[in-house]
């Protein structure tokens, strides 16, 4: 079946009593929304990541609702909302922690059925109002296309989407091609869902994503750096980079360590990047604290390494080495990624701390145990120690220290050189 005669498939309504999505695992936030929504005489739905992770069995990050409403109803429905954004209009509603996004169901804005776009095809505006069915069509993926209506708590789903989610092929909706001209980030959410749930990319999205790749040289850096984000904190960041390395993406996001990696790259400095990515998925699934800083600290750290040792050898004192190759990198990076600074410099501390490590005497192990950045940094150099970067005693002794001196604040650290992924605080912290 091509893609246009899915897209054309009528709509499959699924009733409660037969399917597995109870309230009971619906947020109370998120239900709290729908029915007010459905009690002002709107339709509301829960949508996206939502209805499809509870139909994988899975706990979905957040609740994401389409309705009828328009912004400015749904604000004046909600005190404690905002609308936000402007290529696409959404209302943030905040209950604590919690933020429920709702987005006004979306159409076309023209009679081509196009929205605005740039010379690359590129969406810059899409902000027409249309009805479920539209909406539907709009989006990604069919497995993120399903509805579940309050009214009836019922499954609708307009382009086959349930039929992707039992075979676990991410399917996009329409032309594959021109949906990823019209956004190229597209092309990074079929990695991302690929990777977090362990999908197929089916032939058309995955050979479009070949062809359309150079376009993701036109994203603005600062969304990159939120995909990117979302890509290396999605739960399963090793099988991400595996798959961006299939895909040949890594060049649009991390150049340096594509060039690295078509290189002759080091099979230990390899496995550092994939230890560290199981380690940081570890952390993810068991909602350990994680920071942006780190990832970057990883995915740069061949890269930086390999420029200070060449200042290294022009009698640059390795500290100052690493800070400076770590501040000429991040500079070429940020072309690509915009990066906040908080994460960059923290980046340069893990790895201004590698070679503290290794003075274990007099006043040094006190000073660098009390930088900021140490819980990560010592992550970072046990990993380094695990894969044989580093002599494997550096990390006991350091283990062996923090028992020692911080009997109270650190909880137990790994005692096996490996970074124990059970610890709710500290490392990796910002
Ligand atoms: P996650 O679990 O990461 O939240 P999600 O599928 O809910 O995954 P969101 O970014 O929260 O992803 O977006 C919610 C929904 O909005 C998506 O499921 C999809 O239907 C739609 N959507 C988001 N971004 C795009 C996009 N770039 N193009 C088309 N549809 C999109
Ligand atoms: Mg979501």
């Amino acid at each position: 079946m091509s893609n246009r005669e899915r897209d054309s498939s009528k709509l499959t309504i699924i009733p409660r009593k037969h399917h597995k999505i109870s309230r009971k695992s619906i947020s109370e936030a998120a239900l709290k929304v729908l029915y007010r929504l459905d009690k002002s005489g709107h339709r509301a739905c829960l949508v996206g990541g939502g209805v499809r992770d509870l139909l994988l069995g899975k706990h979905p990050k957040d609740f994401d609702v389409a309705t009828d409403a328009t912004p400015e109803q749904i604000r004046q429905l909600f005190r404690n909302s905002r609308i936000i954004g402007r290529r696409f209009r959404l209302v943030h509603i905040r209950f604590g922690r919690e933020i429920i996004e709702v987005a006004t169901f979306r159409g076309h804005s023209n009679d081509t059925g196009r929205s605005e776009l740039n010379t690359d095809g590129r969406i810059i505006r899409d902000n027409t109002f249309g009805d479920i069915e539209e909406d539907a069509i709009r989006r990604d993926f069919t497995i993120n296309a399903l509805y579940y209506d309050i009214r009836d708590f019922s499954i609708l789903d307009y382009t086959n989407g349930l039929v992707d989610i039992e075979s676990r092929t991410l399917r996009m909706i329409g032309d594959a091609e021109i949906r990823y001209q019209e956004d190229p980030v597209r092309m990074l959410r079929a990695i991302r869902f690929a990777g977090k749930l362990d999908f197929q990319i089916d032939r058309i999205a995955s050979d479009a994503i070949f062809k359309c790749a150079p376009l993701l040289e036109g994203v603005p850096a600062a969304r990159l750096f939120d995909e990117i984000v979302k890509l290396f904190h999605c739960g399963n960041a090793s099988r991400v980079f595996i798959l961006l390395r299939q895909f040949q993406l890594l060049k649009y996001l991390v150049p340096s360590l594509d060039n690295w990696i078509n290189g002759d790259p080091d099979a230990e400095m390899l496995d550092f990047i994939d230890q560290s990515l199981v380690n940081t998925d570890a952390r993810v699934n068991s909602q350990v604290h994680v920071s942006p800083a780190f990832i970057f600290a990883v995915l740069l750290w061949p890269v930086v390494q390999q420029r200070a040792s060449q200042l290294c050898s022009n009698k640059m004192k390795i500290i100052a080495a690493l800070d400076q190759a770590g501040g000429d990198i991040f500079t070429e990076q940020i072309k690509t990624v915009s990066i906040p600074r908080r994460y960059s410099q923290m980046a340069k501390d893990i790895w201004t701390s590698q070679p503290r490590f290794q003075r274990t005497k007099g006043k040094y192990p006190r000073k660098l145990i009390g930088y900021p950045s140490f819980r990560a940094a010592y992550d970072f150099m046990c990993i380094q120690s695990m894969v044989g970067l580093i002599p494997k005693e550096i990390c006991s002794w350091w283990t062996d220290y923090q028992l020692k001196h911080k009997p109270i604040e650190a909880t137990r650290p790994q005692s096996s050189g490996r970074p124990d992924h059970r610890r709710k605080r500290n490392s990796h912290a910002s």
